[in-house]
C-alpha cells in the first residue's frame, strides 16, 4: 500500500523539558534560573560581566549530568524512527531548547536553532567547540590559542540570528503537519513558525502541546496537557484513519 508523503516539522521549546526538571524561563516571572534574561542571554550582558555569564552557563551545563529525557523526548525519537521507517515523508524536529535531552532520547535530525549548552564558540577563530565543563572568560580557545576572552557559548542570545534557518524554512514550506510543544510563541522567528506553515498552500495540519493557553488560533488541533502525555495523544491523532 502506498501513502501520500506527509511532511511532519516539530517545534519544541522549554515546555518539554519541564517534566525532566528544567526550568521554563516564562514560567518562573520572565526570570531564568533567577536572572534578567538580558543579563545572561544578550551580547550586552556578556560584554558587561563575561564571568557571570559563564558562570550562568556553567550552571545549566552541569545540571544536563542529573537530568534525563522524559516520556516526551522518548516518543518524539520513537515517532521519528516510525515515520522513516514508514516512508510517511520527511521529519524535522527544530528545538529551541540548548538542553541535549532530544538527542540523548534518540532523535536523530534535529536543528538546534539557538545553540547548545555542551558547546562553546571561539569570537576570534569562529571555532566550535564540544565543551563538557566549565568555562572562564581566562580558558584560552584550544583551536587558536589567542589570550584570554575569545571563547562564549555556543548559544543565540537575542538579537543574534539563529542557526540554521534555511533547513528550518524549507521544512515549514514543504510541511503537512505542523506540532509546536511547550513553546510560549513569544521568541521570534521561532514563534512565527506556525504562521509560515499554515500559508504554505499544503493545507498544513497545525497541532499545539501546551497545558497552558498561549493566547493563538492558528492552531486546528490544541491538547491542552503536559508533554509526557501531550505527545503520545498527538501521536495517537497521526494514525491513518
Ligand atoms: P518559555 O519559557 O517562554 O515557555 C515555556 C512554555 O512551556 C509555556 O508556554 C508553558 O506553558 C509551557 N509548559 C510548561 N510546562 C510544560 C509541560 N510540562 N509540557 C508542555 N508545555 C509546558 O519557553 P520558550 O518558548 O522555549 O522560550 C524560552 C527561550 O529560553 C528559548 O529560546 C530557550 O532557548 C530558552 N530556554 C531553554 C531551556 C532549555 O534548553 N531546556 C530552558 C529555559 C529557557
Amino acid at each position: 500500500m502506498t501513502h501520500t508523503p506527509q511532511n511532519l516539522v516539530i517545534l519544541t521549546g522549554a515546555g518539554i523539558s519541564a517534566e525532566s526538571g528544567i526550568s521554563t524561563f516564562r514560567d518562573a516571572g520572565g526570570l531564568w534560573e533567577g536572572h534578567h534574561i538580558e543579563d545572561v542571554a544578550s551580547p550586552r550582558g556578556f560584554a558587561r560581566d563575561p564571568a557571570l555569564v559563564h558562570h550562568f552557563y556553567n550552571l545549566r551545563r552541569a545540571q544536563l549530568a542529573c537530568v534525563a529525557p522524559n516520556a516526551a523526548h522518548l516518543a518524539l525519537a520513537a515517532l521519528e524512527r516510525a515515520w522513516r521507517a514508514a516512508r510517511r515523508g520527511q521529519f524535522l524536529l527544530i528545538t529551541q531548547n540548548v538542553d541535549d535531552l532530544h538527542e540523548r532520547a534518540g532523535s536523530q535530525r534535529l536543528v538546534h536553532m539557538h545553540g547548545e549548552l555542551r558547546k562553546l564558540r571561539c569570537t576570534a577563530c569562529d571555532t566550535i567547540l564540544d565543551w563538557p565543563g566549565p568555562a572562564t572568560p581566562q580558558t584560552p580557545c584550544p583551536a587558536c590559542a589567542r589570550p584570554g576572552g575569545t571563547l562564549r557559548p555556543d548559544i543565540v542570545w537575542f538579537g543574534e540570528v539563529p542557526y540554521q534557518m534555511e533547513t528550518c524554512l524549507r521544512a515549514l514550506l514543504a510541511a503537512d503537519i505542523f506540532c509546536a510543544i511547550g513553546t510560549s510563541g513569544l521568541v521570534y522567528p521561532a514563534a512565527g513558525f506556525a504562521q509560515t506553515a499554515l500559508e504554505n498552500g499544503r493545507a498544513c495540519r497545525l497541532f499545539e502541546i501546551n497545558p497552558k493557553p498561549t493566547g493563538t488560533d492558528l492552531f486546528d488541533d490544541v491538547i491542552a496537557e503536559p508533554a509526557s502525555t501531550g505527545v503520545a495523544e498527538f501521536v495517537r491523532r497521526l494514525q491513518p484513519a
